[in-house]
């Protein structure tokens, strides 16, 4: 259930408000989407510009860490499995 959850917050299109126009955009595949105003907020696949990016206000998170697709509990599990892997190795050299 929880890795479901997890893709579809990753499917989700960045969506951020340019406050200069107070026009909300939101990421489109394949083309770079614009607000139109002269602040010029635009999105870019994950890539936001603006001339002002401090009147753009981002309407969603999106960070590397969902882009994994797992949980921060998962990735958690990972590490310590990998750093138990590391130590056994260690251990079998002496
Ligand atoms: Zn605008």
């Amino acid at each position: 259930m929880r890795e479901a959850k997890v893709r579809t917050f990753k499917m989700e299109p960045i969506r951020v408000r340019c406050r200069s126009c107070n026009k909300e955009i939101r990421s489109c595949a394949g083309k770079t989407v614009t607000c139109g105003c002269a602040n010029m907020t635009s999105i870019k696949k994950d890539v936001i510009s603006a001339v002002d990016l401090s009147q753009v206000i981002m309407l969603n998170t999106y960070s590397v860490k969902e882009d994994s697709g797992l949980s921060t509990e998962q990735i958690e599990w990972q590490k310590q499995r990998s750093r138990r892997k590391i130590r056994k190795l260690d251990f079998e050299i002496r």
